[in-house]
């Protein structure tokens, strides 16, 4: 079997590229090792930026997030038993980012993907990048006890960060930098409406909360958690009541509650892989970073790589140029520092982390003070939040 470009894994990153390779005219097959329906059921990023949407237009699967998608042109951030509303729309000259589950941007890009005929193997075991510092890159992979080779001409590492393809480089190759943070995010799925029609953050020395939602009557809601707790720990009524004690009393008098269908515990990273090519692999999205949510920005990122990579593919298939591709790492990893910075930075300013003492605590407050007050600074959290331009 023969394609110009192998994709490892069809989260979002591997699904978007294929699409717009596809739509370019460059042949493809996506490898994942779940089913179909499996990754239909992760639940997980929910707010996209400007760029990401234009994306999903261009990719053929932009119809139900324009139709369906809730846009927001503010966040609350909620701290010392009151709300300030970061208005984003007006700090950034326009823009806004735009509420839509990440597994309904997987199903969309899946249906577009089917639509146009183009080649995707679930269930895909022991898959595997090959030769892929020389000329002649191939994929293998076992599937009904079958080993099978798939030779190509680029391989795309999307396989998150326990794929495979990051895995394959030689450990001299790879630079890696890691944060892990001593907490994670007890998330649930609610079908009940939103406390508020936009996200509200809430900082609270009980620990961080967030107020999301996924539609006019699917809200999604986190708590900070220690890591060494578990989703059996917290019955609903826990964690409604944890919720309510995290929010200012006006959003927590009008929380409605009702018993969860999803519960789940997130631990939080910041973790950077450099380069993200080698020879004739690329890695994309998750494979080769990974934020904590609370700047929304894991999906989005994942998206701009996809930008730059499917934009250096089009290059050298259709205008015999390579600069695309070897600028790759570079123009991605510029964008995804900014956006590791911004995401660790939001972390910091609105959880409250074990070991702080009381230094750190007024410095955190001061933070959040100078934050709401000054139009420079709530300029600069809102031009990144809908997202730096790509
Ligand atoms: C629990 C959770 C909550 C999150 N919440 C948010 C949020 O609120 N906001 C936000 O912006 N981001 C969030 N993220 C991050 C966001 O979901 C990711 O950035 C996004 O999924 C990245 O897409 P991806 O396609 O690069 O990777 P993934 O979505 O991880 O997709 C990788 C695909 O590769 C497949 N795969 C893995 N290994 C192999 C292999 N060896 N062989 C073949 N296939 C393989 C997997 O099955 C998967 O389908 C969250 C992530 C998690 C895990």
């Amino acid at each position: 079997m023969r394609h110009q470009v192998v994709i490892i894994g069809a989260g979002p990153s591997g699904l978007l590229l294929g699409q717009l390779l596809t739509r370019a005219g460059i042949d493809n097959v996506i490898l994942d090792r779940v089913s179909r329906e499996y990754i239909l059921g992760r639940v997980r990023a929910g707010v996209l930026e400007e760029g990401t949407v234009s994306l999903l237009s261009q990719a053929g699967a932009g119809e139900r997030v324009m139709s369906e998608g809730l846009p927001h042109d503010g966040f609350d951030l909620a701290y010392d038993g009151r709300d300030h509303r970061i208005d984003l729309f007006e700090l950034t000259g326009g823009k806004r980012v735009m509420v839509y589950g990440q597994t309904e941007v997987t199903r969309d890009l899946m249906d577009a993907r089917d639509d146009g005929g183009a080649k995707t193997i679930h269930e895909a075991e022991d898959v595997q990048p090959h030769d892929f510092s020389g000329l002649s890159p191939y994929v293998t992979y076992c599937k009904d006890g079958v080993t099978h080779r798939i030779d190509c001409d680029f391989i795309a590492g999307c396989d998150g960060f326990h794929g495979a393809s990051r895995k394959a480089v030689p450990g001299n190759a790879i630079a890696l930098f890691e944060k892990v943070y001593p907490f994670g995010w007890l998330g649930i799925l609610a079908d009940v409406p939103p406390v508020s029609h936009e996200l509200i953050y809430a900082n609270h020395p009980r620990g961080f909360a967030l107020c999301s939602m996924r539609s006019a009557t699917r809200s999604r809601y986190y708590i900070q958690c220690p890591l060494d707790q578990k989703p059996e720990d917290w019955s609903d009524d826990r964690f409604w009541d944890e919720l309510r004690r995290r929010l200012p009393p006006s959003h927590a008098e009008a929380l409605i509650t009702a018993p969860s269908f999803e519960k789940s515990i997130a631990p939080l990273r910041s973790f950077v892989a450099e380069p993200m090519r080698f020879g004739r692999m690329f890695l994309v999205g998750d494979a080769a970073h990974i934020v904590p949510p609370t700047g929304a920005k894991g999906l989005n990122l994942a998206a701009s790589d996809v930008h730059y990579l499917s934009e250096g593919l089009r290059g050298y298939y259709h205008e015999g140029s390579a600069a695309g591709i070897d600028g790759y790492s570079q123009q991605a990893l510029a964008r995804v520092w900014k956006a590791v910075r911004f995401s660790w930075w939001m972390t910091t300013m609105l959880h409250r982390f074990p070991d702080t003492g009381a230094f750190d605590q007024k410095i955190q407050e001061a933070e959040l003070d100078y934050l709401t007050h000054s139009r420079a600074a709530s300029t600069a959290l809102a031009e990144n939040y809908v997202g730096l331009p790509f």
